[in-house]
């Protein structure tokens, strides 16, 4: 019996089992075949402190009871306005405006819409966006026309818009600082970056130091900065954002994954009020023109709401030290891995020998850890451990044991 479903990222061609999960439970996948998966990527990312934590779940029940949607297009709810206030409390004092969508494309894609809004309601009207090589923002037409270019969008390139991309930060970024002070003098409109760690790309990291000199030529330059914290966000490179490390306030702020707790989908595009003054008129044609039929859901928001609750309440900030601390000790004495590296909660490394076999090993990894019941998801070469703040140490060992087999198997 074939499933009509059509998953994504999966090529059905290739016939790899689809586990059936029927519950989850703090970093515990359950499949319906008896199994206990560890989830080692927070399920792609969002999973912050643990699946169906009892507040979130609480949350979520109760505002189904009371009011499940409502348009949000001149109408409001209290989750919403309560989240929002929130969120404008807990992430820096200048990102004064929330604008709500559903996940982290679309948070991007407001991000993009805000920032040329901006500049023609500014009467100055720019268009040009600045991002960084192997950057990732999703997967809708604007977030992959920020992002890198490769095989999962060459179907779609003909209509990517061209932007200006500047060389990934490496050493002490000379060159892509160099290149940006460059681009700015053709007065584009943002630079859009995942700050810290560029995750679809290979978790690839570079300097707080690099991040606050970007940040400093778009302010001399007036370019508008945009932070995808999108999976860097809710505290997974070890500070609630990553920009926090750098001392830099964005202009726009994307967040998305982590919003929930992972729960439910729903995405925020933070603002100053610089940005959201521009779209402030007595003239309609200059409002914002973006929409979604769920936009601020209210079981979403509720849900948010919780997550911020966990976050004032509980000792999260403790809990991803001491899961740093863990993954430190584990990544740092893995044996025949490659640039071993740790950002917070992050840890990655490589595996395998040289650059022609590298496009082969991609699947055999996934199933070497499939078969020890583990959710780890290769890059490639690239192996990396990013699970929910709550893991225990047991659960970590055992995923570090299948790394370091494989780096034997994969030598
Ligand atoms: C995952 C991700 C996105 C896209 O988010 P979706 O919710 O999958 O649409 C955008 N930016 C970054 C940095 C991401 O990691």
């Amino acid at each position: 019996m074939t499933s009509p479903v059509w998953h994504p990222f999966t090529q059905h061609g290739l016939n790899e089992p689809i586990p059936l999960v029927e519950r989850a439970e703090g970093a515990a996948l359950y499949t319906s075949d008896g199994r206990r998966i560890i989830d080692a990527i927070s399920s792609w990312w969002v999973t912050t402190h643990g699946h169906r934590h009892p507040r979130i779940v609480a949350a979520i029940r109760d505002q189904a009871e009371r009011l499940d949607q409502i348009i949000f297009a001149g109408w409001t709810h209290e989750p919403a306005e309560a989240l929002a206030r929130g969120l404008t409390e807990i992430m820096p004092a200048p990102l004064q405006h929330v604008f709500y969508s559903d996940s982290g494309s679309t948070s991007v894609e407001v991000a993009l819409k805000m920032a040329l809004g901006y500049w023609l309601n500014r009467g100055e009207p720019r268009h040009r966006i600045l991002t960084l090589e192997h950057g990732y923002h999703g997967d809708t037409i604007g977030g992959m026309s920020v992002g890198a270019r490769g095989v999962y969008n060459q179907a779609y390139t003909p209509l990517l818009f061209d932007v200006g991309t500047l060389p990934f930060p490496t050493g002490d970024g000379r060159a892509t600082l160099d290149a940006l002070e460059a681009a700015c003098r053709d007065r584009p409109a943002a630079l859009i970056v995942e700050p810290l760690v560029l995750g679809a790309g290979g978790m690839l990291f570079y300097s707080a130091a690099v991040l606050a000199e970007m940040r400093a030529i778009c302010g001399r330059h007036g370019v508008l900065f945009i932070a995808d914290e999108v999976m860097t966000g809710w505290g997974r490179t070890g500070t609630l954002l990553a920009c926090e490390q750098a001392d830099v306030v964005p202009d726009i702020l994307c967040l998305s994954k982590g919003l929930t707790g992972g729960a439910i989908p729903l995405a925020v595009t933070m603002a100053t009020a610089e940005i959201f003054d521009a779209h402030l008129s007595t003239d309609k044609a200059k409002m914002f023109f973006h929409s979604s039929s769920y936009t601020a859901n209210p079981i979403a928001c509720a849900a948010a709401l919780a997550n911020l609750a966990v976050w004032r309440e509980e000792p999260v900030r403790h809990r991803i030290a001491t899961l740093a601390a863990r993954q430190a000790e584990r990544i740092f004495a893995l044996e025949g891995v490659r640039n071993p590296r740790l950002l917070g909660t992050i840890a990655a490394c490589e595996i395998g020998g040289g650059e022609g076999y590298l496009a082969g090993i991609g699947p055999a990894l996934a199933a070497h850890f499939r078969d020890r019941d583990l959710l780890v998801r290769p890059m490639g070469n690239n192996v990396y451990v990013m699970p929910p703040y709550c893991i225990d140490e047991a659960d970590l060992d055992r995923i570090y044991d299948a790394i370091a087999e494989a780096a034997r198997r994969f030598a």
